[in-house]
């Protein structure tokens, strides 16, 4: 177990932090070794691969950092396989290996940076699929008391960049494998979202498949976001408000060029990148902390020593002002580690 590790290199937002203590056990029965013996003493939190969290500058206690490997074959028939895969497996790299087994049904979700352990969390989505379609269920060790439990995808109570594990018992558990369940690759593919069909269409008609719909969706998210690696950032900062449809109608007289969705309820999601921009922040990034110049909703670091202060003093005003002008209250998407501050 080290101390005083720097997690500077361990979140895409770079952002400078420092872990009272921290471990990356290989194993489910060695984190739960170390749950056993600290759990009493000081908090534990979970640490995947950092693309959706904002550190604080010290996380006291133990910072967990799951390293689990391993992708298992529980079960094929004509039609469907089920997958389990370790916590620590990056999740991009398991899109991939999926669609060369012929399975499909991650392929919307490619290039969601970050670890399979964590994709439940915020039950993760993209091109109008969400992890909550393919996951049959987990297994989770409580922070607390060590103790193992296998969670149905109905216990995981997913909901739109939501679960169980992100409002009701976050912090509490941390999981260590995911099982999905895929087809085999003769479903109709999930092209009804933005300029996917446009794109999908233009491959020559061999490459019309799961795996050609990865290739579009990888250079879609290319040309769009920011890759961490070059300019540090956290992808979308902020969820899409849900608003009623009286205050969708009131917006959009006022504001013709309003960008927004129907939902299946009856509501409307509005493009929170839109209203971040008609706010004045697109490519506004004060002390080098802010707004993407071509994706609005995404939160940059130029800076070398950005701290968590700086990112909250930067999202507050963010929200403040499309509240002052739109009366709708935006709602974070990265987690703030320690929970609390
Ligand atoms: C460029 C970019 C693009 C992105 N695009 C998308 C997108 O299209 N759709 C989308 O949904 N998200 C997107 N994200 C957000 C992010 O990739 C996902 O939320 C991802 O699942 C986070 O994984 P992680 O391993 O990095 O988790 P972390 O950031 O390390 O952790 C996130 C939260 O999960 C908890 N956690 C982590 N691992 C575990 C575990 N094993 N058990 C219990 N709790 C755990 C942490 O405590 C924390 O609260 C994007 C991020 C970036 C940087």
């Amino acid at each position: 177990m080290a101390q005083h590790q720097d997690l500077t290199h361990f979140n895409t937002l770079r952002l400078q932090s420092r872990a009272q203590y921290f471990a990356a056990p290989d194993t489910p029965a060695e984190a739960i070794a170390l749950i056993k013996q600290y759990a009493s003493q000081m908090p534990i939190t979970v640490l995947g691969g950092g693309s959706n969290v904002v550190l604080a500058a010290e996380l006291p206690g133990l910072v967990l950092h799951p390293q689990f490997k391993g992708r298992r074959l529980l079960r094929q028939d004509d039609t469907q396989v089920e997958v389990a895969l370790a916590a620590g497996e990056v999740w991009d790299q398991v899109v991939a290996w999926s669609l060369a087994q012929g399975w499909q049904g991650l392929e919307n979700l490619s290039l969601i940076p970050g670890h399979c352990g964590a994709a439940p969390v915020q039950n993760i989505g993209a091109y109008g699929v969400e992890l909550a379609d393919v996951l049959v269920g987990l297994t989770a060790i409580n922070l607390t008391t060590a103790e193992e439990k296998q969670f149905s995808a109905a216990e995981c109570d997913f909901a739109y960049r939501d679960s169980y594990f992100k409002s009701q018992a976050p912090g509490q558990w941390l999981i260590t494998e995911i099982v999905l369940r895929l087809n085999l690759q003769h479903q109709p593919l999930k092209l009804g979202y933005g300029d996917v069909a446009e794109h999908f269409a233009q491959l020559p008609v061999g490459k019309q498949n799961a795996q050609g719909l990865r290739e579009v969706i990888c250079a879609i998210r290319s040309a769009k976001l920011p890759d961490p690696a070059n300019l540090p950032n956290a992808g979308s900062f902020f969820k899409n408000p849900v608003v009623k449809t009286s205050q969708y109608q009131a917006l959009k007289q006022q504001y013709p060029t309003l960008v927004a969705y129907t939902l299946a309820s009856g509501e409307y999601k509005l493009a929170a990148g839109w209203l971040i921009e008609q706010a004045g922040w697109k490519g506004h990034q004060p002390g080098g902390v802010g707004m993407h110049s071509q994706q609005a909703l995404v939160l940059v670091n130029h800076s070398h020593n950005a701290t968590a202060e700086q990112v909250n003093a930067v999202a507050e005003q963010v929200r403040r002002d499309v509240f002052t002008q739109f009366g709708v209250w935006l709602e974070q998407e990265p987690l703030a580690l320690p929970r609390g501050l």
